[in-house]
């Protein structure tokens, strides 16, 4: 297939059997919303609420658009916004996910975080106060229909569609603002009026069952179940289109999450496992034969800062241990065999060019960095000089410029006759050899850096706080915290 823009590649989503997961005496059924190109069913609101703001003349060409959201939303107005040039700016509660912040911002989108005690009801509070106050159109997904009219309109037809002449007897969903459920609901009750609608809620803060917004507590389902019942959700419920509302257990609901990668292969968020779950539960009494959809609103990436991976580990496990264990190489519980002393290749001759070039940069630098370009201690290297705003000139052995002639080569080498050993990087403050990134970060550590720097004449930024662990490789970080 072509498209002439991504947006048009949003819905249409897959419906997949569960087979392993599900009793035999049911038929369960999942709508992998993460197949829509940001990831989320949220996506599809977010296309749906620009582009009817457009037709209505709402909003202007260039202007600001604002949201309120937990993530998903933002992350498909990010899309939408980037492809269509408007700017964007989301308001989110700060104990959301982090790596949502990074995607929404990675899309050129502006993130105001709000305090995690002020919940859901405070970062709209603080979205409404910022569209009022600049004038910013704000997209409301709590409560514009156009949210509900979108689902109407593609989630529904395409659950028709699907299940033109089968019986489809549940549909299951979690709600966030109620655009899913009252959108599909609404058509399903008339064009398929013997499906019953089941909406599912954490069992621990059970506000949409009771009607009670003071029910609310924390819970693990990230982007469901607010602390207020939204608009578009108090109208699916006062119309009667919900049958049932389900209290789900939040361990549950991240089992069935885990469950459904393992056995189905199907990588989702909590939501979806909260649905999987409440789906599961519908099947316990379910007649012979009986058919069940579950919605899965997103993907799992975007939970991998979250309980959802707590029991993933990070190290080899003891199985994985036992599995390195059964062949003889790469093993990290033996000592590497130090090389025989006939395979190691004579040291090539430095040249005497290469050595002037560097004795020259090492008396006229007062900051200097011999390094590779993209290695990973260089870049820590690098971020410990940016961290206390000290200037320096790094000289990239592999960069293009030096690529001539092996000029990188010779100059490596150089270095290396000069450090005694071949290791990169190697950093030299005011002529005088500091070593390599342990040695830097150790340099930093001790006062040792911001004396040689000053010696040097250079500028540092002793106020700076700096936390040395965050500079460094993620997977070295985590291995040495363990
Ligand atoms: N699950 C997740 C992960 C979500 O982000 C959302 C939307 N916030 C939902 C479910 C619920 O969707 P809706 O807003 O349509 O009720």
């Amino acid at each position: 297939m072509k498209y002439d823009s991504i947006l048009e590649t949003v819905g249409n989503t897959p419906i997949v059997k569960l087979s392993s997961i599900a009793p035999a005496h049911v038929s369960l059924y999942a709508k992998v919303e993460a197949f829509n190109p940001m990831g989320s069913v949220k996506d599809r609101l977010a296309l749906a609420v620009i582009e009817d703001a457009e037709r209505r003349g709402a909003l202007k060409p260039g202007q600001t658009v604002i949201e309120a959201t937990s993530g998903n939303t933002g992350i498909g107005l990010a899309m939408v916004c980037a492809r269509k040039g408007y700017p964007l700016v989301i308001v989110m509660a700060e104990n959301f996910s982090i790596e949502r912040r990074r995607l929404m911002r990675f899309l050129g989108a502006k993130v105001v975080l709000t305090p995690a005690a002020d919940k859901g009801s405070g970062m709209l509070a603080k979205a409404i106060e910022l569209a009022e106050t600049h004038g910013w159109f704000l997209t409301r997904q709590f409560e514009n229909e156009a949210n509900a009219d979108v689902h109407s309109r593609t989630t529904a037809q395409e659950i028709l569609r699907d299940f033109e002449g089968e019986r489809l007897d549940y549909w299951v969903s979690s709600y966030g603002t109620g655009g899913t459920v009252k959108g599909v609901a609404r058509v399903l009750k008339e064009k398929r009026p013997e499906t019953k609608i089941v909406v599912t809620e954490p069992d621990n803060s059970q506000v949409l069952g009771t009607g009670l917004p003071d029910r609310f507590r924390p819970h693990p389902v990230q982007g469901t179940s607010p602390d207020f019942i939204p608009k578009l959700t108090a109208d699916a419920k006062s119309a009667g289109y919900i049958d049932q509302v389900l209290p789900v257990n939040g361990g549950d609901a991240l089992r069935r999450a885990r469950e459904l990668a393992v056995r189905e292969g199907i990588f989702v968020g909590i939501s979806a496992g909260a649905a999987v779950a409440a789906a599961l539960k519908i099947a316990e009494t379910a007649p012979r034969g009986s058919t069940i959809l579950a919605m899965l609103p997103d993907t799992g990436e975007r939970y991998l800062s979250t309980p959802l991976f707590d029991d993933v580990a990070v190290d080899m496990t003891a199985e994985e241990e036992a599995i390195s264990k059964s062949s003889p190489s790469n093993r990290f519980d033996i000592r590497p065999a130090p090389a025989p002393a006939a395979a190691t290749a004579p040291a090539a001759a430095v040249d005497a060019e290469a050595a002037a070039f560097v004795d020259k940069l090492i008396r006229e630098e007062p900051a200097l960095l011999f390094a590779l370009e993209w290695c990973e201690f260089c870049w820590a290297t690098r971020k410990l000089f940016k961290a206390h705003a000290v200037p320096y000139r790094s000289i990239d052995l592999d960069s293009v410029a030096m690529q001539e002639n092996d000029w990188g080569g010779r100059v490596r080498r150089a270095v290396g006759a000069r450090v005694g050993g071949p290791t990169i990087p190697q950093v030299f403050i005011g002529g005088e050899l500091i070593g390599g990134n342990a040695e830097m970060f150790e340099a930093a550590r001790n006062g040792e850096l911001e004396r040689l720097v000053r010696a040097a004449g250079v500028t540092f930024d002793a106020e700076a706080k700096v936390d040395y662990g965050s500079l460094l490789p993620k997977w070295l970080k985590q291995k040495s915290a363990a």
